[in-house]
């Protein structure tokens, strides 16, 4: 605890915030993302930029390559586009 954790701890303390995300706030582990420079990718579009509301029966459309996910809770709706690299 407190200083001297190292990336790679950070990592793992991430991935398995991400593990069991209902239920929480991912708006400290996002902080802790940036501060530490980890990237979420994936992990970021499982909960609600705006309000960090993890999604759980997010209204999903999907239109032009561009999937669209309205948070239940805000409102937000946060798009994404679809990568077509199907290997
Ligand atoms: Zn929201």
């Amino acid at each position: 605890m407190g200083k001297g954790k190292s990336k790679t701890d950070i990592i793992k303390e991430i991935e398995e915030f991400f593990l069991e995300i209902k239920n929480k706030t991912p708006k400290k582990i996002k902080k802790l993302a940036m501060r530490y420079n980890v990237p979420l990718k994936e992990k970021r579009k499982t909960f609600c930029k705006k309000c960090f509301t993890p999604y759980e029966n997010p209204k999903i459309r999907i239109k032009n390559k561009i999937k669209s996910v309205t948070c239940e809770n805000c409102g937000s709706v946060s798009r994404w586009r679809i990568k077509s690299n199907s290997s």
